[in-house]
């Protein structure tokens, strides 16, 4: 495995430790047509799921898949043997059933125990990436494959992150409109506090909206660095040396007036009287 692959992967994992409480070793639930891939590829399952995983690991089969495979005869016989041998994880059908229904039925609407999906059905995969803190598995040609994690995965994640540090907009709300009464009774305005939530979210959105306009330009053509643009001598230099004489004629007026005297013969121009000045000072 590739070294990047392989910091992806961890990180992943890392993500699901932290925010959805995947304990080690971790749970695999594997299908049936992984199981059988895996074996038409010669990929060790017991070794290889742990090493895109990055820890241990423990292979679990449910009845439904054991009889799956069982009810595809010789074809899947080294399957089925394989998968005696990873841990079972009951289930609650006495009469088989499909198999998709009862992962889905095992993973529900929040994966409650914590699995890891390998299955090879793409179907199968994309609806549990519609359950927040679902790691997925498959096998591509000869490699095993971690599905990054879902959108519903990131959103979910970041909601977490952010609640640890942050009152969301609805408690601050909330808290804003607390009274305590002198008798010591407390008192909520849940129509006030509605308002105010109002008020904060379009306001987060206004903020969010900025953010967005100024990443935008950001992305846009650079301008030239200013400290490398060479600036414009020939307008520059007459200015640059008019002022400070002005100036300095405008602070020493005594100095100036019998400079004046001197060049009184000449041009009475400011261009003569500050080019005297220069050269006595
Ligand atoms: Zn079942």
């Amino acid at each position: 495995m590739r070294l990047k692959r392989h910091k992806d992967y961890k990180r992943y994992m890392n993500m699901y430790c932290q925010t959805f409480h995947f304990r080690k070793p971790f749970q695999v639930l594997v299908d049936a047509d992984f199981i059988q891939t895996a074996l038409d590829q010669r990929i060790d399952l017991r070794t290889q799921i742990p090493k895109v995983l990055c820890d241990a690991s423990k292979q679990m089969v449910t009845p439904c898949t054991m009889a799956l495979l069982k009810s595809r005869g010789e074809d899947a016989s080294g399957a089925f043997l394989a998968s005696k041998r990873f841990e079972k994880r009951r289930c609650k059908h006495q009469q088989a059933v499909d198999e998709a229904l009862c992962l889905s039925q095992i993973i529900s609407t929040s994966n409650p125990h914590n699995y890891v999906v390998a299955s090879q059905s793409k179907k199968l995969r994309s609806q549990f990436g519609q359950v927040p803190g679902v790691p997925l598995l498959y096998i591509n040609r000869s490699n095993m494959i971690l599905e990054p994690p879902s959108e519903v995965t990131l959103s979910k994640t970041k909601q977490i992150e952010g609640g640890k540090t942050h009152a969301s907009t609805k408690e601050l709300a909330t808290l804003k409109t607390v009274k305590v009464k002198n008798n010591g009774q407390v008192s909520l305005d849940a129509k006030l506090a509605k308002k105010l939530e109002e008020k904060a979210e379009s306001k987060k959105a206004k903020r969010e909206a900025v953010k967005a306009k100024i990443l935008k330009k950001r992305q846009g053509p650079k301008e030239p660095n200013p400290l490398s643009i060479k600036k414009k001598k020939p307008k520059t230099t007459p200015t640059a040396s008019a002022k400070p004489v002005a100036s300095e004629g405008g602070e020493e007026p005594e100095k100036k007036k019998r400079r004046r005297r001197k060049g009184g013969k000449g041009d009475s121009g400011e261009a003569t009287t500050s080019v005297g000045g220069d050269e006595s000072s």
